[in-house]
């Protein structure tokens, strides 16, 4: 039986959802959201639906974007001779910070791991042979 109210306890499970957030990381995230005004929360709220609502992927790189086609592949000063293929979006991020490539990105969302019954069909690898 737990010691919190169960609209406390409700809340430290769906933080506990979140990657990496134990129980009490979650307890302290969800009195930490309890003692934010009103406002404060319906923006925090607010931002992670319109993130929801707002973002889609990109139709040619599979990039996670506001836009379709992404700022990337919407750049025509990018090289689309020149494709890195990339597992996740945050490796587009880690790329872009170096300044160094200027061609496009192919995200799979993922990688291939028979061990875990991930194989090529799970990821976008046909998306890239076909665009
Ligand atoms: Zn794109």
């Amino acid at each position: 039986m737990s010691l919190y109210s169960p609209s406390i306890e409700k809340l430290i499970e769906s933080f506990e959802r979140l990657p990496s957030i134990g129980h009490k990381t979650a307890a302290r995230l969800a009195f930490y959201m309890l003692n934010c005004t009103e406002e404060e929360t319906n923006e925090f709220v607010s931002s992670i639906l319109d993130a929801k609502k707002n973002l889609k992927y990109c139709s040619k790189c599979y990039n996670i974007s506001d836009t379709d086609p992404c700022f990337i592949c919407g750049n025509p000063k990018r090289d689309a001779t020149q494709i890195c293929v990339v597992e996740d979006v945050r490796d587009i991020i880690a790329m872009e910070k170096t300044h160094e490539f200027k061609g496009v990105y192919h995200v799979l969302h993922g990688s291939i791991s028979p061990m875990n019954g991930v194989g090529p069909d799970d990821i976008k690898i046909k998306e890239l042979y076909l665009d």
